[in-house]
Order: C-alpha cells, then structure tokens, then sequence
C-alpha cells in the first residue's frame, strides 16, 4: 500500500436488493451490475429518444451486486483506505447516497469490519505502542453533537495551529479491549435514534462520523520509547440523504435544516470534485462543518473511498442518476 500524493479517491458503487415495500408495489429493478466495474440502466420500456438522454452504462473502481455482502464492499471498496491508518496516513471512509439506499446498513457493517482488523493488528504489533481514541459526533443542522454524551449542547470548533480544526469538548474514549468498542458503537447507534420522530427524518438530514483516532510510538531494541510518534485518524462517514442535496423544501424549519444540510453535502461535493481533478488551487474546507472536521483526512496525503449505495427501483430512477452522477465526478 501507498502512502501515494494526490492519490485518487477510490470510488465505488453498491446496488441494494429490491426491499419488501418496493416488491409489493410491483416496482421493479432497472439496474445491473455486469461485472466488477461496470453498472448498465437496462429500462427496455424506455424510447430510443428517452435513452439517449442518459448515459446507460456508468464505470467505476467498483460496483457491487445486489446480492453481494457488507463484507465484501469493506474487503474491495474501503479496507486499504481505512487501515492506511496504521502507517500513519489519514483518511475517509464515506456513504453517499439517498435515504433508504443502504448507508447505515453499508456503514455499520464496515466500521466494525475496519475497527475489528485494526485491532487485530495493533494486538500483533508489540513493537509500538499504540493509542486508539474512538469518538463520534453528528451533524445537524450545522450544529455538532457529541454522539458519547448525553449531555446535546453543541459543540463549538476550533482552530488549532498544529491539529487543524478541532471540536472542543468532544468526547475522546480510549479503547481498552474489543467489548469496549462494541459497546461505544451501540451508545452511538443509540445517541443517534434519540429525538428521531420517524426513523428516516433525523437521519435523512443529519451526517454521522465515527472517527478512529491512532497515535503510535516505536521502541528501541531495549524497549525505550523511541520519539517519533505518529498520529492519524480514519473517518467512518454516514453522510445525510443525498437528496437533500437537491430538494428544494417548503418552509420553516425544513427549509433551514434543507438549507444546512446542503451546505455540508454540497461543499464536500464541491471539494471532492476539486480534488478528483487534482486541482491545487483554493478547496473550501471552511465553507461547511462537516468539512471543517474532515479537513486534514480529505486531499493532501490523506486516502479517501467513497461507496456511493443506490436503489434498484424503477421509482427512484431519479435519484439513482443523481447519485451516479456525484460518483462520476468523484473519480
Ligand atoms: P439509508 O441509511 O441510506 O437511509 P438504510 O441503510 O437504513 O438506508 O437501508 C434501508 C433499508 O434497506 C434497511 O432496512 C436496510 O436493512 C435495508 N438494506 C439496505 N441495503 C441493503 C442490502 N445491501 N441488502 C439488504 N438489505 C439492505
Ligand atoms: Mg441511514
């Protein structure tokens, strides 16, 4: 693995089975994966002339199945990226898509498949001691919620000269064996559903990120500690329902919490865009909270995947395009 410069973003996408509702309204797949890169929009109902006016066949690094597993997206669309860690690189993990195309379902299962191997390593690596902070925020309405506490005051962020940006009194848990993880990832699962009027509507608009943080140190050969330590961290990313990218919401409130939520969503994709193309100049990282935060693990030497999860259905054909459409420019 490569602690490579300008590195691309690794860019994958996952095509979720038709889900029970979606069957008994007779709604039907359009899409197919026919091989490991490629997805084909297969609609035969459609005219020539409404088929040439999407593309039909769209590539990328990787395309998973419907029927493939959690644990073969983590293997081939997030592993590399998320355990660059360990050698001190940081980086992202990201979920994109609309709401009920397999984020949190995706998310969840790569989070503990990453924790889970980079524990295993530091476990058999005796040759440097090692540190692991976990922590978990939310954001909501460009405001940032400790996912570890009660306690729902936001948190402010601060600029730190030599850690970037930081969120001030974000809870920081140091790892003490696997349980403990486990039990942190359902205290997050828990904080998030707290609030939530119907299941979709919070987490629809809100961005989770649960973050590993790495500090290792090496020891010399009489096991005295050696002064180079290394810090990095990996970002689990569950981004807010794409569609609030480009829904236009009615009024009050759901226009305010539209409004925000396109600003994190819109300024990621803005700088993923940017940075896909290699481009030097200004990338806005302090236009959004979300990426305030992920600054120093987004472009630079940092390592980025993104799975982008999408609805077979025919209904969410819309959306779908959309979603392949952020995963075209990404790459
Ligand atoms: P999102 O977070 O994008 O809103 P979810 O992850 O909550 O979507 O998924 C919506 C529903 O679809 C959940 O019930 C989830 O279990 C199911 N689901 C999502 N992806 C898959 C998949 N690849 N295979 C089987 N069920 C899935
Ligand atoms: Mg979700």
């Amino acid at each position: 693995m490569e602690s490579g410069v300008e590195e691309r973003i690794y860019v994958s996408v996952r095509l979720r089975p038709l889900n029970g509702k979606e069957i008994l309204r007779n709604d039907v797949s359009d899409w197919e994966c026919i091989n490991n890169e490629t997805i084909i929009y297969k609609n035969s109902a459609l005219s020539a002339s409404e088929r040439s006016m999407y593309p039909t066949s769209y590539t990328f690094d990787r395309v998973f199945r419907s029927g493939c597993s959690t644990r073969e997206v983590y293997e081939q669309g997030a592993k590399d990226v998320a355990i660059s860690v360990i050698s001190g690189i940081n980086s992202s993990v990201f979920a994109y898509g609309q709401t009920s195309s397999g984020k949190t379902y995706t998310m969840t299962g790569i989070t503990e498949y990453a924790l889970a191997d980079i524990y295993g390593y530091i476990q058999k690596h005796q040759e440097r001691d090692f540190v692991l902070k976990f922590s978990a925020m939310e954001i909501y309405n460009e405001s940032v919620r400790d996912l570890l506490s009660v306690d729902n005051t936001p948190l402010r962020l601060l600029d730190d000269p030599e850690r970037g940006t930081i969120v001030e009194k974000l809870t920081e848990e140091i790892l003490r064996d696997w349980s403990h993880v486990i039990h942190l990832l359902s205290i997050c699962e828990a904080q998030r559903q707290i609030g939530e009027t119907s299941l979709n509507e919070m987490s629809s608009r809100s961005h989770q990120i649960i973050r590993l943080t790495i500090e290792s140190c090496s020891r010399d050969f009489l096991g005295r500690d050696n002064a180079s330590t290394l810090t990095a961290a990996v970002n689990f990313v569950d981004l807010a329902g794409s569609e609030r990218a480009s829904q236009s919401l009615s009024a009050g409130t759901r226009l305010k919490e539209g409004c925000h939520i396109n600003r994190s969503l819109l300024t990621l994709g803005t700088i993923i865009r940017k940075l896909s193309k290699g481009r030097s100049g200004h990338i806005p990282y302090r236009d959004s909270k979300l990426t305030r935060i992920l600054q120093t693990s987004l472009g630079g030497n940092a390592r980025t995947a993104i799975i982008c999860t999408m609805s077979p259905a025919r209904t969410h054909v819309e959306q779908s395009r959309n979603t392949l459409l952020f995963a075209c420019c990404a790459k």
